[in-house]
């Protein structure tokens, strides 16, 4: 428990023409206080509280009494109307300033979801000297907030089966068992016994065991017999080598004329443990096979040695469950029959979008197309935020009066807005918020939405360079996002005047060893047709005229690399 001394102090101001008049009519502080006290981990201290009106000087005087004193507060939470349209934190000096909802409900909402991130931000407004801070490390803070450099939270327990490819490791693995299990015969051969001597002598020898790859018994081997052997076989007790069959010569057979019965080692030169696999000697019983951090891949290597030495549970990184949707009154399924009426588009981005993040692994619900009344598309964000961690919406961030997305995620969720211009092209609308919402437990939550552009081919570059690292990095998958590298331009490609590009291309090696580009063709954002054959972005700076053939650019690797036909 965190004794008084090394608490974090708090203070909250209220600011409201009627309760500072009257401090009864306030609801504001018991709330927020008890929000510290039930969801503060024993971290906070809250002693200090003011109501002032709702007057810039009267709230300046406040917080730089609180900010400047020798030991300042850690943290202020302001409640107010007018102050604050859109919740915002900020630093005075060594204190961490977070502005709040007026209403009580709304107030308490929003520190619910970001107070265990507080201990950890108050550190870094206060920097790492600041005494009462260190209790515990930045380690532990971040521990208790859920929250690592790393950025992946959630942990799970998984069975070890095919699902599992594609994430990653939790915790450190240790083998339960050694591989292999028994000492195994690395060839075809004849198990012999060395003689005391040392010396192994050549000659004619009986085969008195059968030892195939097989579970059961197998029979100690004597000095002076031999013991045939198939490779992966145990050895049988009491054999110190193998011996390989092309070093062997049959002598003679059983009476049934089934089996061998004497055989001809030609070979002396035979040492102890010869094409013996140990026990153990691929893996070790209680070595750490794989570590927390690492990924299972498609390749294949990973899973396959969970599974050699019998893995049945492993600890993951919790995937984010991604939703899709697609918003406007035009946007209809895209496999409806039907000629199309005046207007209508059919829905390009919500299948593209499912199935890209899939192709990445990622659990994906589809949730439909949404129209452009303000009540539906709040009532949609809603339901998603239930069942996913991150939604991805297409549409309605553009300019237009009917382009509802941020009104509605800041006005009716009490979402932030982190951004909602991208100096890029496609993609200028990209939209990024959070939200916070309480989980199936009440614990409160943060979910993601992105709200990419409308236009096709901006909403597909828009996932691999927005969406699919944020994804990543709930995983814990690193890199996060598309891998980058450098290509050489195998024809000139125009840049934009006004703002960088993505450019899609497809690239392939050629007989050089090197990776060429060329363009997929014609740009507009809402010609999707651009990524038909593309497995990269060429990441094109902004300029005048074209990058030309044979210069190298920076370029983001979707798909599989091409290869020239030889
Ligand atoms: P908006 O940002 O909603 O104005 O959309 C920009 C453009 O993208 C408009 O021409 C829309 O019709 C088009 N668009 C929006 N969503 C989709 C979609 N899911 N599939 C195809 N086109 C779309
Ligand atoms: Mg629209």
């Amino acid at each position: 428990m965190a004794t008084a001394d090394s608490k974090l102090k708090a203070a909250i101001l209220v600011v409201s023409e009627t309760a500072s008049e009257d401090p009864s009519t306030d609801k504001c502080i018991p709330v927020l206080k008890k929000v510290f006290g039930d969801l503060g981990n024993d971290q906070w201290d809250v002693n200090e509280t003011d109501i002032v009106p709702d007057n810039a000087l009267a709230i300046q005087k406040t917080i730089k009494g609180w900010t400047d004193r020798p030991e300042p507060i850690n943290l202020i939470v302001t409640s107010g109307v007018a102050l604050m349209a859109r919740p915002v934190a900020g630093v005075r000096r060594k204190t961490l300033i977070l502005t709040l909802p007026g209403s009580p409900k709304g107030a308490k909402e929003n520190l619910e979801a970001v107070l265990k991130l507080l201990p950890h931000a108050c550190i870094q407004a206060a920097g790492a000297e600041s005494r009462p801070l260190h209790v515990g490390g930045v380690e532990k803070l971040e521990k208790d907030a859920g929250v690592s450099s790393g950025g992946a939270t959630a942990v799970q327990k998984v069975p070890v089966d095919m699902r599992l490819s594609g994430s990653v490791l939790a915790e450190d693995v240790k083998a339960t068992e050694s591989v292999p299990a028994f000492r195994a015969s690395i060839v075809d051969g004849y198990a012999v016994k060395i003689p005391a001597t040392g010396k192994f002598e050549k000659g004619t020898y009986p085969v008195s065991i059968i030892s195939h790859a097989q579970p059961g018994e197998v029979k100690e081997l004597k000095e002076g017999e031999i013991a045939r052997i198939t490779t992966g076989a145990p050895l049988p007790p009491g054999a110190d080598a193998v011996v390989m069959v092309e070093d062997t010569v049959l002598k003679s057979l059983t009476d049934d004329g089934k089996e061998e019965k004497e055989i001809e080692i030609l070979t002396d030169e035979i040492k102890p443990n010869e094409n013996v696999r140990e026990v153990g000697s691929d893996v070790k019983e209680g070595e750490i096979i794989l570590k927390k951090g690492e990924g299972v891949t498609v390749v294949g290597g990973e899973f396959g040695l969970l599974a050699s030495v019998g893995t049945t549970e492993v600890s993951i990184y919790k995937k984010p469950v991604v939703g899709v949707l697609s918003t406007g009154d035009e946007i209809i399924p895209h496999n409806r029959e039907g000629p199309l009426r005046l207007g209508e588009v059919r829905d390009t981005n919500r299948p593209t979008l499912i199935t890209a993040a899939r192709s990445h692994r990622f659990e994906v619900i589809d949730l439909g197309i949404v129209s452009d009344k303000p009540g539906t598309l709040e009532q949609s964000l809603r339901d998603a935020m239930r069942k996913c961690d991150v939604i991805i919406t297409s549409g309605g961030v553009s300019m237009g009066e009917l382009d509802l997305l941020k009104p509605t995620i800041e006005r009716s969720l009490g979402g932030t807005i982190h951004f909602g211009r991208v100096n890029m092209k496609p993609g200028k609308p990209t939209t990024f918020a959070t939200v916070p919402v309480k989980d199936n437990e009440g614990n409160p939550v943060t979910k993601s939405i992105f709200s990419l552009p409308g236009n096709p081919a901006s909403a597909v570059v828009c996932f691999h360079l927005f969406v699919l690292p944020a994804l990543h990095q709930q995983a814990g998958i690193k890199p996060l996002g598309l891998p980058r590298i450098r290509v050489i331009l195998d024809e000139d490609v125009r840049m934009d005047k006004g703002r960088p590009e993505y450019h899609r291309a497809l690239v392939v090696t050629k007989e050089d060893g090197l990776l060429y580009a060329s363009s997929t063709g014609g740009q507009r954002s809402s010609r999707i047709g651009s990524f038909r054959g593309a497995n990269a972005l060429l990441c094109m700076p902004q300029g005048e005229g074209s990058l030309k053939k044979g210069e190298k650019v920076e370029a983001l690797l979707m798909g599989k690399l091409g290869e020239v036909e030889r």
